[in-house]
């Protein structure tokens, strides 16, 4: 038997004991699934960054920590996490990125604001927007989420360039790594979606410098997390109409304080962190299934590199 640990918040666990449960028998785990394991018995813990567990210096018969999110910036640089670590890609969370990073691109590049808020009377028919093959498209970050909606962003017609740390071959996107690459990446995009990961590299890569290489009238879109863009450059530059507009999902203070000047920019959109999230169904499945792997000896998926920070 066994003992699999659950530790996130407490509603999560009502959301996630069934499928957990039903995902084990399915791939026939004998587990016991609780939230009050002894630390010194657990085998598994099912681990988000908001649950009870904080030190893992007691779980050493841990043979590995089974995120349910995607981001792991809150838990990376944990000391007393010395098991590995694995984060969560499910192919509901990459659906649900994909839809919202399409339709933000689709109204930043149709300009669907003028008419939507602008239902006065007056017939604008002054301003057509470019096909999507004229539009250029870049996203920072290529991985599980920024390939996926890569590809989607593609069969809409964008060209699409992508940016990641090692050297990669995507089809159906234009693929360019390290510092020069992201000097070429940003050259002319038109709009930028931030899919990378929180790690000291990536703090701040939005910046006045890097704004300054975007065509003028830009558009940044961020699913990514908050502190990959340094928010006094993204104001300047939304004031100075580098930019156009910024639709913004994640912040460095979530939820963001009422007070914050994004809020009343009338170029930012604020979004509460709801780009996409962790279905109980698919991610319990993703778990059950990494577990199998790791029960039979074989390399387990969605490792962190604890030195890269993701
Ligand atoms: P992933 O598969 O690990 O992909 C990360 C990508 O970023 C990879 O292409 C990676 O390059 C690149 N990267 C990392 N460090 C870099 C650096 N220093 N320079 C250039 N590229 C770098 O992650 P994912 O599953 O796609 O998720 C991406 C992020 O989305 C998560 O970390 C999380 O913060 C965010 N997220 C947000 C929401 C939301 O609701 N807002 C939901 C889920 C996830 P390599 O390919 O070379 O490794």
């Amino acid at each position: 038997m066994l003992n699999i640990l659950f530790s996130a918040k407490p509603a999560a666990w009502d959301e996630y004991q069934a499928p957990l449960n039903a995902a084990f028998a399915e791939c026939g785990l004998h587990a016991s699934l609780s939230r009050d394991h002894a630390p010194g018995d657990v085998d598994y813990i099912i681990f988000a960054p908001n649950g009870p567990v904080t030190d893992f210096t007691p779980y050493t018969k841990t043979k590995a920590v089974m995120g349910l999110w995607a981001g792991v910036e809150t838990v990376v640089d944990n000391a007393t996490l010395t098991q590995p670590l694995c984060r969560l890609v499910d192919e509901s969370l990459t659906d649900g990125m994909i839809e919202w990073v399409t339709g933000h691109t689709l109204r930043h590049h149709l300009g669907m604001d003028l008419h939507i808020t602008n239902q006065d009377g007056v017939w604008r028919d002054g301003i057509i927007p470019p096909v999507a093959a004229n539009r250029p498209v870049t996203i920072l970050g290529i991985g599980a989420l920024g390939a996926a909606c890569g590809q989607a962003l593609h069969q809409l017609g964008f060209p699409v360039t992508g940016w990641s740390r090692s050297a990669k071959d995507i089809p159906n996107i234009r693929c360019l790594h390290g510092d020069e690459g992201l000097e070429e990446a940003l050259k002319d995009a038109q709009i930028v979606i931030l899919l990378l990961p929180q790690t000291p590299q990536t703090m701040n890569i939005i910046n006045a410098e890097t704004i300054a290489r975007m065509a003028r009238g830009g558009f940044v879109i961020n699913p990514g997390r908050g502190p990959l863009i340094d928010d006094r450059a993204l104001l300047e530059a939304l004031d100075s109409g580098q930019l156009a507009h910024a639709t913004l999902d994640v912040f460095r203070t979530e939820p963001l304080p009422p007070d914050h000047p994004f809020w009343a920019h009338p170029k930012v959109t604020v979004m509460p962190h709801i780009a996409s999230t962790t279905r109980a169904e698919t991610a319990a499945r993703v778990i059950a299934e990494n577990i199998t792997r790791g029960q039979a000896g074989k390399p387990l998926h969605y490792l962190v590199d604890r030195g890269l920070a993701y």
